[in-house]
């Protein structure tokens, strides 16, 4: 008979660990070790489940590079011995920490969720039970021993998102999260119904490989009417800048203006990496059908399709990271990797 299924804890930070203090009314993060004695009901699922907290739990608004490859590091070195994870985390920044978790856990055969809540755990009307109760069942899910979820992916308020699909797009409701280019892989319900079509596989069994460097050299500017001249030369002129995310309007769009077009070209020259993402959080970039992206096009920008800010400049830091080659960056940029764009 097999055992139960093991599902490894893995708490950073953020509301849902965290506890009112009644003396100050401030919120702050309770001792992990004692979740099973917070949360009894944990106790009913059918799986083993083992915690593991950052030492200083920390507000994901203080979320950095070096935390992200800790919570990678935490995922390799416990890998042969859980069957699943779920990392708490707070939600402002959870859509980024996901999506480069994403990149940096190849040919993931595990599930990986990500979840957290509005409300802390302690409170009355906290969403944070349901998130993590329903998160460590999505973890355990096995079909014939296999886990039915072998991707990082994004829980919160009754729907799995594949993660780096996601945006934090809500400071108040309890749907904080959307994920308006790829439908959710689970929905939970009176059941938990899966959707198998849209979960994803690693395309062949290659082995699990965890990618620990990410380039921090990377900028985003989001266009706006009346945005000058000397704004977008100084981001582009920051040192040591290897890639840069133009947010633009709508289908990909940008202003026509000759100053725009030079200093692309210039830093394009320089060998800086330059992708058009889309500040709308649905639909795609499709270059050249206005004529104010035909000039994008014509100058060879990396076309970001209907990838999320948060995925493009975590792929973008990925892919600096690995070095990858001038000549192929551009292709392997536009290349869905973990299903993170059409
Ligand atoms: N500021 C908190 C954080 O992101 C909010 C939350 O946990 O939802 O850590």
């Amino acid at each position: 008979m097999k055992n139960k299924t093991n599902i490894l804890l893995i708490y950073t930070g953020g509301t849902i660990g965290m506890v009112k203090d009644y003396k100050s009314g401030a919120l702050k993060a309770f001792d992990f070790s004692e979740l099973l004695k917070r949360i009894p009901e944990l106790k009913q699922l059918d799986c083993a489940i083992d915690s593991i907290s950052f030492k200083i739990p920390i507000d994901s608004s203080n979320m950095n590079t070096g935390h992200w490859v800790s919570i990678a590091e935490l995922i390799e070195s416990n890998y042969n011995s859980y069957d699943g994870f779920v990392v708490l985390h707070g939600s402002d920044t959870m859509s980024y920490t996901a999506s480069a978790l994403s990149f940096m856990l190849e040919n993931l055969g595990k599930p990986v969720i990500f979840t957290g809540s509005q409300l802390p755990i302690g409170d009355l009307r906290t969403d944070a039970k349901e998130n993590l109760i329903t998160s460590v069942q999505i973890a355990a899910l096995q079909e014939n021993a296999i886990p039915v979820i072998q991707e990082v992916g994004l829980y919160f308020e009754y729907k799995l998102y594949r993660a780096n699909r996601t945006t934090k797009i809500n400071a108040e409701h309890f749907q904080a999260f959307a994920s308006l280019n790829y439908p959710p892989l689970v929905e939970s319900g009176v059941h938990l119904r899966v959707f198998e079509e849209n979960v994803w596989r690693t395309p062949s069994k290659k082995k699990f490989k965890v990618h620990k460097n990410m380039d921090g050299n990377v900028a985003i500017l989001k266009l706006f009417p009346g945005i000058n001249e000397s704004l977008l030369r100084s981001v582009l002129n920051t040192s040591e800048l290897k890639g840069f995310i133009l947010e633009t309007y709508g289908s990909g769009n940008a202003p026509t203006e000759s100053w725009l077009m030079n200093l692309l070209q210039e830093a394009l020259d320089k060998g800086i990496h330059i992708i058009n993402v889309t500040q709308c959080s649905g639909g795609s970039v499709v270059m050249g059908r206005y004529e104010t992206s035909k000039h994008l096009e014509r100058l060879n920008i990396i076309n970001g399709k209907d990838i999320t800010t948060e995925a493009a400049i975590t792929k973008l830091m990925y892919l600096l990271g690995c070095n990858i080659s001038p000549k192929l960056f551009k292709t392997v940029f536009e290349t869905s990797l973990r299903g993170e764009m059409q």
